[in-house]
């Protein structure tokens, strides 16, 4: 029977989760679903130095926000529990036992001055130390000290470290479901600190001995680690455990939008698109990094654009639900090089999500934004247009949230491109003005108002006595008339088709609009 997939997302709570770490989450989350498989949350916490409060819960909220769930984890438990590496500390010692006796790893004793003198010592002649296969001998450690001196330091209580030993020049491949087969020579490959004499193992320790007894069977992971994995390898095959060894999958790094480097928190700032899910206020600093869901994006959209950063399904489909996404995701498709964050492309995704959301739903959105420009729902749905008291029936603020969702990004940008539907304008457009109400256009607005007073108030019967009888019929510029009369009603030249307009605002509003605009903007000279 093949393996079970089991997936796990393991961030370290350093901060705010980058969104190049939500893409590493999404990735786990298709290729568990897909596979049936199961996705877990690990907290990798054993670096206390550099924890951040908050973090954690940050992580967990961001991740619950797109939807990307988890079977087991930090914050709902499961089988291969606790799934906090702290609160897994007293498991790793055993393990680094087991490597010291097995020969796969030694006692290091080297103090952290003697370790800068000789990184000094190296620089001077233009060489970097590294502790390593051809350096050890020569350093403080269980291979190069009498047995019963590292016994007597480690009983005196004298700190030390667990360093792993690397076979002399050995050949190391890592399969990775992406790149093939990378392959690197042990003689490179420094002798990493695995556990410390404060009972606390490092990353690379805990990492391998719970991706182990948590029975990972993929780690699909970003690209920095790749460096990482030859001495992951190594470990497997050190604990004996090389025949369950998890397939590796090295996700690309996220680019810049220019496509130089990887993607940071500056470039975000600098280009103003946010580079984490959801706001970070930092503990420390105080300082705020903002985050996709207060800048306005849906989860789906945001789930959609990171699908894309380093994957696509083969197709020119672009708009993917995480159903489609989990059907189409494909390991072997994803690309080898970095993928370049689009700040245009995200809006138009956002676009795009914001066309298949029900014109109830909109809103609902903007029921709240509304209101704190002074609008408020009718308590009679029946009710007329109230501009004086600012008050309107709920389905009108659908129909016009249906008309003009089409036009906006984010919901933010709806009051603005739809305030002419509750409020009049209070100003007109210098420009407009200059380009569009020529002289004569207080009579040619006059009898707007008189076609209104006299026709009935219909859409075909407005357009027949305005725009053919009147404008056409007397040879005006239809252009400067319809443009004035948009101006009078909207305060600039932008909005939906006019005459519809005029019908949604209704007969008298329509009039105080365009008598208000003669009396404002008055008869302008030749
Ligand atoms: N704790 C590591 C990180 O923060 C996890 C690396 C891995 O997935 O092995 O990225």
């Amino acid at each position: 029977m093949p393996q079970e997939v089991r997936v796990r997302f393991a961030p370290s709570p350093t901060g705010p989760l980058h969104i190049g770490g939500v893409r590493t989450a999404l990735y786990n989350y298709l290729f568990a679903r897909q596979n049936g498989g199961k996705m877990i949350l690990r907290i990798e916490d054993t670096d206390q130095t550099r924890f951040v409060p908050g973090a954690e819960q940050y992580i967990i909220e961001a991740l619950t926000w797109l939807g990307i769930q988890f079977d087991e984890g930090v914050h709902i438990g499961g089988p291969y529990g606790p799934y906090r590496q702290s609160d897994r500390k007293p498991m790793y010692k055993q393990y680094a036992d087991q490597l010291i006796n097995d020969g796969w790893a030694y006692y290091a004793f080297d103090r952290p001055e003697e370790l800068e003198a000789k990184r000094k010592e190296y620089e001077a002649q233009k060489k970097t130390f590294q502790y390593d296969c051809h350096t050890r001998s020569q350093m403080q450690n269980s291979l190069s000290l009498p047995a019963d001196e590292v016994q007597r330091r480690i009983e005196s209580g004298e700190p030390y470290v667990v360093r792993f030993k690397f076979p002399v020049d050995t050949e190391i491949t890592v399969h990775d479901l992406i790149r093939g087969d990378v392959t690197m020579n042990s003689n490179l490959l420094d002798d990493k600190v695995l556990f410390k004499s404060d009972g606390m193992p490092t990353y690379h320790l805990a990492n391998i001995v719970d991706d182990h007894t948590m029975k990972i069977s993929h780690v699909i992971r970003g690209e920095e680690w790749l460096p990482s994995a030859p001495l992951h390898v190594m470990l497997y095959r050190a604990f004996g455990w090389e025949d369950s060894m998890p397939q590796f999958a090295h996700l690309p790094l996220l680019l810049k939008p220019e496509g130089n480097g990887k993607l940071s928190k500056r470039d975000g700032d600098r280009l103003g698109f946010p580079v984490f899910p959801l706001d970070w206020h930092d503990p420390k600093s105080g300082e705020l990094s903002s985050g996709y869901r207060e800048r306005g994006y849906f989860p789906e959209a945001v789930v959609n654009i990171l699908a894309l950063l380093g994957w696509n399904p083969g197709t020119e489909q672009e708009i993917l639900s995480m159903d489609d996404l989990i059907r189409l995701f494909n390991v072997a498709h994803i690309s080898k090089s970095g993928a370049k964050f689009n700040v245009e492309k995200a809006k138009w995704f956002n676009h795009e999500y914001m066309q298949m959301h029900s014109d109830e739903e909109v809103t609902e959105m903007f029921l709240p934004l509304l209101k704190e420009h002074g609008i408020s729902v009718a308590d009679n749905a029946d009710a007329a247009l109230d501009f004086e008291h600012a008050a309107f029936p709920h389905q009108y603020i659908v129909k016009v949230c249906g008309m003009m969702k089409e036009r906006i990004n984010f919901i933010s940008e709806m009051w603005d491109t739809t305030s002419y539907f509750f409020v009049a304008p209070n100003e007109y457009d210098p420009a407009a003005i200059k380009k569009r109400w020529k002289p004569g256009m207080t009579t040619h607005m006059a009898k707007v108002i008189e076609i209104l007073n006299s026709v009935p108030f219909e859409y075909d019967a407005i357009h027949k006595a305005l725009l053919d009888d009147y404008i056409v019929g007397n040879q005006l510029n239809m252009g400067q008339v319809m443009n004035s009369l948009r101006l009078s009603v909207v305060g600039k030249t932008v909005g939906p088709d006019m005459l519809t307009l005029v019908m949604m605002l209704g007969k008298e509003e329509t009039i105080r609009r365009v008598q208000r605009a003669i009396d404002t903007i008055g008869e302008q000279e030749g």
